[in-house]
């Protein structure tokens, strides 16, 4: 069986053989394309800037049984430390793309444009609704992934339609009501589908209306949240019921715990954030920290909402291993 390397070096020659014109960077560190700016390198980077090359590539890793996944904003990425060993493939180009219908208050938008484009432009011409992804960083891929949103309010519920690379890279359109989509959740999360776009459409507001509430929105973020250091936002899901995972966390007395560079955030409990020097595996060990500490205490465990790239395990069996550790 040829290694990761050999697998690689097959890849490059078969792109450069095909005319591949999107860059292929080799071993390349993962940090600097994350909003947490921790972990290891990986195998190589791919950015790719039309359907036809991404259908061209997406063969080729199939063929050849690459190990790959899609980074976006990088903005609910862990990075563990040893990396990850596989391809990592970025759109850019023509999926960076936006078409407004001003009429109809609808926007087409490609999965690499930053989620706050989509917002500012959608705010433009009045997209009641919009508002509700203020502030959140990352690309519309990625947000229609995480089923990203605020208070009860998530994408899914502005999506007409999603353009998908299906597994058998066939170019498909799902409905909403295809994409599944729940508190933080879409069928992309346990699937091999590639978000190429969406369709975004809302009923018509004021447009100086949606532009004021997104400001609220964004300074009341400043306000609660540490966004001025890197973190991924919230690491832990919001358990059923009233109490929020910061609040269980704050509860916990845990608020302001170091480990090397990792601190959970004395301004937002559910933020564990990297204070310049944090490793991957610092800030895995407060999340099995909170997750353990917050079960003892009340009988809740806490779900990951970030996502750990690099491991064979899950990020909840890494969890539940590192958090008997911690109570021995
Ligand atoms: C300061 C801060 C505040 C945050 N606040 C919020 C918030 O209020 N609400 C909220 O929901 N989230 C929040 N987040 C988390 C994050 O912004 C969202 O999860 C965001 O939607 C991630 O998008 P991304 O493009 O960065 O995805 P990435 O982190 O790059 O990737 C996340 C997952 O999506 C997959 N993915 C990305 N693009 C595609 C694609 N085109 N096709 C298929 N799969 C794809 C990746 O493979 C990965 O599995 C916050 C993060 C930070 C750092």
């Amino acid at each position: 069986m040829p290694g990761t390397s050999e697998k690689i070096n097959k890849l490059h020659q078969r792109l450069d053989d095909s005319g591949f014109p999107g860059k292929i960077t080799r071993d390349v560190p993962i940090a600097p394309l994350t909003w947490y700016k921790v972990g290891g390198n990986a195998s190589v980077l791919i950015e790719v800037d039309n359907i036809e090359n991404l259908i061209n590539l997406k063969f080729i890793l199939d063929e050849l049984s690459i190990r790959w996944m899609l980074i976006g904003g990088g903005a609910n990425l862990l990075v563990s430390d040893d990396g990850f060993e596989g391809a990592i493939v970025k759109l850019c180009g023509t999926f960076s793309e936006m078409q407004v219908d001003v009429d109809n208050t609808k926007i087409w938008c490609g999965s690499a444009v930053p989620l706050l484009n989509l917002v500012r432009e959608g705010s433009l011409i009045g997209m009641t609704g919009i508002e509700r992804l203020a502030g959140i960083p990352g690309s519309a891929g990625g947000a229609i992934y995480m089923n990203a949103g605020t208070f009860g309010e998530f994408i899914g519920g502005l999506i007409d339609s999603v353009d998908i690379l299906a597994s058998d890279n066939t170019v498909q359109t799902l409905g909403p009501d295809e994409c599944e989509f729940t508190y933080r959740t879409s069928r992309f999360q346990h699937s091999d589908e590639i978000i190429l776009g969406c369709l975004v459409v809302s009923d018509r507001g004021n447009p100086g209306e949606i532009s004021a509430e997104i400001e609220k929105r964004i300074t009341r973020r400043k306000e609660t949240q540490p966004i001025e250091i890197p973190s991924c936002g919230c690491v832990f899901r919001n358990p059923e019921g009233e109490k929020s995972a910061g609040f269980l966390i704050e509860e916990a007395g845990l608020m302001g715990t170091t480990e090397g560079g990792a601190v959970i955030s004395d301004k937002h409990a559910n933020f564990i954030v990297n204070t310049g020097n944090a490793s991957a595996s610092d800030i895995l060990h407060l999340m099995a920290l909170a997750r353990v500490t917050v079960r003892e205490k009340y009988g809740v465990t806490l779900k990951p909402e970030v996502e750990l790239v690099g491991s064979d395990d899950s990020l909840e069996v890494i969890l539940d291993a590192r958090g008997k550790k911690e109570k021995t």
